[in-house]
């Protein structure tokens, strides 16, 4: 059976070239290793194709929320260290060291169970400790690491690659938090030195850490959202020069004339004021386009940007176009730009009332992905 494509006229399209973009600018500011943070569906471009594209930028290193995203990556060919972030459980340690995939220990008691997996299995596990330093998440206390640290350096099944922490208001270049955790990082870092351990790699900084921080870019750095050329947060500054990856479009489903006073979608919560033209979208929140842009969001079509009337539905939403014609068929972007006028993920979280980062992972399966790049690669 050949491939299914696609038919459907809503679409996202990643651009590879601004992905690549992004990690080279990146990396001119931070001048260390990279780790491209691809969880949740490469915050939803498509985990595969977006690790790959990274690999072959020469990314130093992946990572990833949990196990099976760690393996969907080895099983689709994968080659590059892959840590997986969150914590892990007894009965998974063998799964991780099968499948080359390096392991958060965040715990002494983890620590034992790699061990045991490890030595059952024949084979040492790559590990990087996990230091809670003020998130209070996973990892151990740094005020408590010091027996813990001594245990992964002595342990004989256990290569320590890493030791890193993660930075809770890193997003707010004003926020005090961020310079306490990288002295507790650092200090707990200063234990491996004291009882004459190889230092592993430190790394600390996501993106707010990259944006805001320099002293947290240590060793390695884990950027996520930036990678997707999105800013964190609103208050973030712009350090770093980076375009958007990702575009989502739909097209014009259906046209009509909306009389005034006649109600538009679920709950009769908008009419118009005169009679006015209105076209439907194939897209709603079942999709993942937030229903809290009802009558709140815009859209972009023949370059004029349009309000969102009425309740986004699950499957489809409509937007009131006053006097102006458009057809069936016409592009309708939602995140991207359309003659002189761009709507950015930014913005669009900011009108819904959540983080950008919840608008893009909320992007689901239903929306066929669409790969662009124009960069030419080399070869023969
Ligand atoms: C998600 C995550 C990151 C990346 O965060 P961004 O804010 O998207 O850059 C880095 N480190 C850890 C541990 C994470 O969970």
């Amino acid at each position: 059976m050949p491939p299914a494509v696609s038919e459907r006229p809503t679409r996202i399209v990643v651009d590879l070239d601004h992905l690549a973009f992004n990690l080279r600018s990146i990396r001119a500011h931070v001048g260390v290793p990279v780790m491209g943070i691809v969880k949740a569906n490469a915050y939803g471009h498509g985990l595969v194709p977006v690790a790959l594209h990274l690999q072959a930028q020469g990314v130093e290193q992946l990572g990833v929320a949990f196990l099976e995203e760690g393996i969907a990556l080895r099983q689709a060919g994968v080659t590059a260290p892959v840590l997986v972030m969150g914590g892990i459980f007894g009965r998974q340690v063998t799964q991780f060291i099968s499948h080359d995939l390096e392991i958060t220990v965040s715990s002494l008691d983890k620590l034992r169970l790699v061990e045991a997996a490890a030595q059952a299995l024949g084979r040492k596990a790559v590990i990087h400790l996990k230091i809670d330093t003020g998130m209070e998440r996973i990892g151990v206390h740094s005020y408590s690491a010091r027996p813990f640290i001594e245990a992964a350096v002595a342990s004989p099944w256990c290569v320590l690659k890493g030791i890193y922490s993660h930075l809770a208001c890193s997003d707010d270049p004003f926020s005090p938090m961020s310079a306490q955790q990288l002295e507790r990082f650092l200090e707990a870092c200063a234990h491996i030195e004291r009882i004459g351990a190889p230092m592993p790699i430190r790394h600390l900084a996501n993106s707010g850490g990259v944006l805001h921080f320099p002293e947290t870019w240590l060793d390695m750095v884990r950027p996520g959202i930036m990678l997707y050329g999105v800013q964190p947060d609103p208050a973030s500054r712009h350090a770093v020069d980076l375009k958007p990856v990702m575009s989502l479009a739909s097209r014009v489903v259906y046209f009509k004339v909306v009389k005034a006073g006649n109600p538009v979608s679920y709950g009769a919560t908008w009419a118009p004021e005169h009679d006015t033209r209105v076209v439907t979208v194939p897209i709603g929140y079942g999709d993942g386009f937030p229903r809290a842009l009802s009558s709140r969001g815009e859209v972009l079509i023949r370059g004029q940007r349009y309000p969102i009337v009425g309740r986004v539905c699950m499957d489809q939403f409509m937007v009131d176009i006053g006097q102006d014609s458009a057809f069936n068929e016409d592009e309708v972007v939602l995140v991207g730009s359309q003659g002189d006028n761009a709507i950015s993920v930014e913005a669009l979280a900011q009108r819904a009332g959540v983080i950008p980062y919840e608008i893009l992972v909320g992007l689901n399966d239903r929306i066929p992905r669409e790969y662009s790049l124009r960069e030419y690669r080399g070869g023969p």
